[in-house]
């Protein structure tokens, strides 16, 4: 089994250690070319818009939204989960709409632009997860499909639908493997 991380911008080195630190292999996306293969796909934090663009011009869009259509399973984090979504409050800006989510970035406002928190995610079990959000994203609707996950002073930051995950938080920068070993479990 090989995971993609898509390498465009962002924390891609940091997802594929916590992957190898999970046991699993994988591998940088930077061309359509380099997605044969794959059993799942990252879409890591960063920036989404410019993650958008660079996406289009690799032309990317339309062989994962192909992929994924067909099982490929997406965990999308910070700017990924923008990239999953549905709908982007108030931006046209260029997505997957693999998801039935709605979503305002930079959410928190500038006043916490980053923070840490310890959630409670009843699926990773009873140990709160520590989360980093940084300029964090959080989805204000969901469709019928969606399952949340977890929420935070209840802003919805973690759901998933099927195959699909999405969540706010940065899980590749603390450590904890569970969401990555969740994703791997419950997803593929
Ligand atoms: N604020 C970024 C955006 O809107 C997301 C931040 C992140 O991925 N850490 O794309």
């Amino acid at each position: 089994m090989r995971i993609g991380v898509l390498a465009l911008q962002g924390a891609f080195r940091e997802h594929q250690k916590i992957l190898a630190e999970c046991g699993v292999e994988s591998t940088q996306i930077r061309k359509n070319t380099q997605l044969d293969g794959i059993s799942a796909l990252i879409i890591p934090g960063g920036e989404s818009t410019t993650i958008g663009k660079l996406m289009n011009e690799f032309e990317l869009f339309e062989p994962i939204i192909k992929m994924s259509e067909d099982g490929l399973p997406v965990l999308g984090t910070c700017a990924g989960l923008i990239m999953l979504a549905k709908e982007i409050n108030g931006s046209q800006q260029a997505r997957l709409n693999l998801m039935d989510i709605s979503v305002e970035r930079n959410a928190f406002g500038r006043q916490v632009d980053s923070f840490e928190t310890d959630l409670d995610i009843p699926v990773l079990g009873a140990q709160p997860y520590r989360a980093v959000f940084i300029r964090a994203p959080y989805i204000t609707g969901v469709g019928g499909n969606v399952q949340v996950l977890a929420k935070y002073e209840e802003k919805i930051v973690l759901a998933r639908q099927g195959r699909f995950m999405a969540a706010a938080f940065h899980p590749e920068l603390t450590g904890d493997l569970r969401l990555h070993r969740y994703f791997i479990e419950n997803c593929l």
